[in-house]
């Protein structure tokens, strides 16, 4: 297997943890819900109880993987569950998680948000020493080191494998006789803690928790690791790590996270509506109405109206029954997959000037489809804005654009896309801009695919023009 294939499998996702809960595996399905949106391709909860680890893993949404049938036999107190999208070649099954693996430390399951970036030389030298991969994803590396330690104690054997790795990750684990959860040492990828009656319950976000009724406690510090004892539920904190430092991942709060969810006490929603205000007064725009590429520019079209004076109006509507890729039938219809996904209001949109607002531009094939559906429709005039600054540099840590050839701001200059999306302007949210919108200093942010500025050093083919902060 060539390191492009097995890289490219970087891990947007979603991982969740209860414990003490008769219900976890009911609790755990539906915290995988409020984790949806961070990844459609394949789930799977995995309990722990006096019978075992038990585990249902599937492709698929979770709620047409899940049924009555294949979540009663999952009978443990505590459970983990996992949601995954991976960039290539992820319809294969075998990387679905969490994983379970049995080594002389009894049964494990792990679970994995986020994208080692020296997965490939550990990898190899595993492998030279013997070791045995049964998939292609990060996850199952940790298990391969905690299999090799000597350390009696898991927790201990995972804080070993942990100071090995590096890059943006979450790790979520289980055993029959503790959760363990950790957030990297860089602050790069989020995890929140909550609190459930006696549950203790660990989550990528807390929209995992607001469909389950459970109360936030407090976020995972980066480099915690968070232990809880099954038998007695226990919750113990371990900081392993010399140096730490908050990064995280300013592409979470433009557009990955739900708008719902507090990331290190921000709300996602506020800093989008944010930007949209910051987004008017950089580049304003004579128009009649602000549309949102719905759902995840809505927020920052709100922030926008409201600056501007410009009524704000669902322009589009969204399909939310259509995956994330489908089979285009053919050559000839190619490029009417935007109409599975989008339709657009004729009544309101004709005649009518425009600014549309949307999250971001990565590869511009989407903007170009939307533009063309709008004028269409009747739009005369299509002013884009983007909430987030060009995104000019790769993503290592787990987010989908993993090479600079796909990254149209790359490629061409502002005038340039504009002219490809057949924008009659376009303007982006500056960094400076959407840094002040975010409440966060430089410094506490990974910017890198907006900056070049990584806060983990990535290999030296991908990181020409990279430098550590
Ligand atoms: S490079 Fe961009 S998408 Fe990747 S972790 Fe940093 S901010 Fe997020």
């Amino acid at each position: 297997m060539s390191y492009k294939t097995y890289h490219d499998l970087g891990e947007e996702c979603g991982i969740f943890g209860i414990t003490n809960n008769a219900e976890a595996s009911n609790y755990a399905y539906l915290g995988l819900h409020g984790l949806q949106h961070r990844g459609q391709e394949s789930c799977g909860i995995v309990t722990a109880g006096s019978d075992g680890l038990r585990k249902a893993v599937g492709k698929g949404k979770v709620g047409d993987f899940f049924t009555e049938e294949n979540l009663k036999p999952l009978t443990g107190t505590a459970a983990i569950g996992h949601v995954r999208y991976s960039t290539t070649g992820g319809s294969n099954i075998v990387n679905a998680q969490p994983l379970v693996m049995i080594s002389h430390r009894g049964s494990l399951a792990v679970g994995l948000n986020g994208n080692l970036v020296n997965a490939k030389p550990l990898r190899e030298k595993l492998e030279a020493e013997g070791s045995i991969f049964h998939t292609t994803t990060d996850s199952e590396i940790i298990i391969h080191l905690m299999a090799r330690s000597r350390e009696k104690n898991t927790v201990m054997a995972f804080i070993e494998a942990i100071r090995q790795i590096e890059g943006a990750y979450c790790y979520m684990l289980l055993t029959e006789k503790e959760l363990i959860a950790v957030r990297d040492p860089h602050g790069i990828r989020p995890l929140s803690i909550g609190k459930l009656g006696d549950s203790h319950v660990i989550a990528s976000e807390t929209s995992a928790f607001d469909i389950i009724a459970a109360e936030h406690v407090r976020d995972v510090a980066a480099g915690e690791v968070i232990s809880i004892d099954l038998t007695t539920n226990e919750l113990r904190s371990d900081f392993p790590f010399k140096e730490t430092h908050e990064h995280m991942c300013l592409f979470e709060y433009v557009y990955f996270a739900k708008p719902s969810s507090d990331i290190l006490g921000k709300s996602v929603h506020s800093i989008r509506y944010k930007s949209g205000i910051t987004l008017a007064k950089e580049y304003p725009a004579k128009a009649d109405l602000v549309i949102p590429v719905p759902d995840s520019g809505v927020s920052a079209a709100l922030g926008f109206s409201d600056a501007s004076g410009i009524p704000f109006t669902m322009g589009l509507v969204r399909s939310h029954y259509v995956g994330r890729t489908f089979i285009e039938p053919s050559q000839s219809i190619r490029g009417l997959g935007v109409r599975l996904k989008f339709a657009p209001i004729r009544k309101l949109l004709d005649g009518k000037r425009i600014v549309l607002i949307e999250d971001s531009i990565v590869r511009g094939t989407t903007s170009l489809r939307i533009i063309k559906m709008l004028r269409s429709a009747g739009v005369k005039e299509v002013h884009m804005r983007i909430a987030s600054p060009m995104v000019k540099f790769p993503c290592f840590y787990g987010i989908d654009f993993g090479t600079y050839e796909e990254l149209i701001a790359n490629k061409k200059s502002v005038s340039e896309i504009a002219e490809m999306i057949n924008a009659d302007s376009l303007g982006f949210i500056s960094l400076p801009g959407l840094r002040e919108a975010s409440g966060f200093a430089a410094n506490e942010l990974c910017d890198a695919c907006f900056s070049g500025r990584y806060p983990v050093a990535v290999e030296e083919s991908h990181s020409k023009l990279a430098f550590e902060v």
